[in-house]
């Protein structure tokens, strides 16, 4: 008898007839001898309304609080009606919101993270015969104040109960049936990966693959939780994350990602002298604001940098307010932003011991006429800032260039 957490998005319990379809699968794994416990994100499109609501009566201007109280309740419908769709074939269901588990996060509204599962509740009705559901996205600080845990935090809540819990599987159902080469919705040859390891599921769930939440990876791979990822219409084995193994490292890029959530800000004409970079990234820090990709081009002739960096999208208005002051009071010249960038990444744990990537990559964009706005290194991936409107442009031609859509074995650069 093993310990299941299968974890439903919001595709898969969008209608009535799918919320019927998730029941039955968890029905199922408790009539094979599996104590089950499910999460489920909200109906489909059902976040994206409801920050939508928020949008339009504040223009932006909210409490963050208030915005993670108005979005949760998403998830409030979809384990209410699961609850009531395993009872009606037969089981026991139970469901929890975040508060009521407890799922315990900071206080970082909007993006909290999780610091604890206390599973009593889920255990006590586990051992009563239950399949027990429970809220994905949300959670709770220590003042009692619900939280949310950024958007596509379902996987997290899911993988944080399976650690909690020591379940033997974590099961990541959603609209496609594995992690692929490359998002399948944007390259239809693109194949799907049997196994991934930790290492690359994390840069690629971080440059963009929304497939999995990226902390949801971080905390698989930190408690070791084996997770899977399948389809909810379909039967397949999926793809397993587990750890690296040499096998992997014979292939030089395994997969490639991309992200259109980013903006790119550029502070024109830094003095060059210590402690600027320091104000900059620490008024963004203070704010909240991660700073993805970071590049500083010094001036021989004038002593002058410019600075330019990546932020969130959705962080780029406030990023551009918050600077304003701190640029003016260095006496840069300009503060300019451009939200209509892309990132493209390959990714791939071969590339440590593999050279000639980043040739390649750039081989092939330049064949397609993509300008490169910036560029950064990590040992396994290399990641490029272009223009939005060539990113599917850019990404299939990277994935035509590792020959992706072949099988491993058969790629003549492996
Ligand atoms: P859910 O609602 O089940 O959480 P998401 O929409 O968050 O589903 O994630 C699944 C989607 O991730 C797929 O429909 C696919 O378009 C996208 N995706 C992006 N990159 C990949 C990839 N490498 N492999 C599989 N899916 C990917
Ligand atoms: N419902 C939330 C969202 O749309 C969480 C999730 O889907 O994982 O972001
Ligand atoms: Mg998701």
């Amino acid at each position: 008898m093993s310990l299941i957490v299968q974890k439903y998005g919001g595709t898969s319990v969008g209608t009535i007839q799918r919320i019927r379809n998730v029941a039955a699968r968890a029905v199922a794994a408790h009539r094979a001898g599996h104590r089950v416990v499910v999460t489920v994100s909200a109906m489909a499109g059902e976040t994206n309304r409801l920050v939508a609501l928020v949008e339009e009566l504040s223009g932006g201007d909210y409490s963050q609080r208030e915005y993670d109280v108005v979005v949760a309740t998403g998830e409030q419908v979809s384990i209410g009606l699961l609850a009531i769709a395993i009872d009606s074939l037969g089981v026991p269901a139970r469901s929890y919101q975040g508060w009521q588990v407890r799922l315990v996060t900071d206080s970082v509204h909007a993006k909290a993270r999780i610091l604890d599962v206390e599973a009593a509740n889920i255990l006590a009705d586990l051992d009563a015969g239950r399949i027990v559901v429970v809220a994905g996205f949300q959670g709770v600080d220590e003042h009692g104040a619900v939280t949310t845990l950024g958007r596509g935090g379902s996987d997290t809540s899911a993988v944080a109960i399976a650690a909690g819990l020591k379940a033997d599987f974590c099961d990541i159902y959603t609209d496609v049936d594995g992690v692929y080469t490359t998002d399948p919705r944007v390259v239809p040859k693109a194949r799907k990966l049997d196994r991934i390891s930790y290492d690359e599921m994390l840069e690629m769930a971080s440059l963009g693959a929304k497939v999995l939440q990226t902390r949801s990876v971080e905390l698989a791979k930190k408690y070791k939780v084996p997770v899977r990822v399948l389809s909810s219409l379909e039967e397949g084995t999926g793809t397993l994350l587990t750890e690296e193994d040499d096998d992997m490292e014979q292939v030089v890029v395994s997969a490639i990602a991309f992200n259109r959530d980013e903006a790119k800000i550029t502070v024109l004409g830094v003095p060059d002298k210590p402690g600027i970079a320091a104000l900059i990234f620490g008024t963004l820090a203070d704010a909240n604001i991660n700073v993805d990709m970071i590049l500083q081009n010094v001036s021989v002739s004038s002593g002058e940098t410019d600075l330019t960096f990546t932020v969130p999208k959705g962080d780029f208005r406030q990023a551009m307010e918050v600077l304003k002051g701190p640029v003016a009071s260095i006496g840069a010249r300009d503060l300019v932003g451009d939200p209509d960038i892309a990132k493209v990444s390959v990714v791939g744990v071969g590339m440590r011991s593999h050279s000639g990537v980043a040739q390649r990559m750039f081989k092939a964009l330049s064949a397609e006429g993509i300008n490169i706005r910036m560029i950064s290194t990590s040992e396994i991936k290399i990641s490029v800032v272009i223009d939005e409107k060539y990113m599917e442009l850019a990404v299939r031609a990277l994935h035509a260039a590792f020959e992706l859509d072949k099988d491993a074995g058969d790629r003549v650069g492996k």
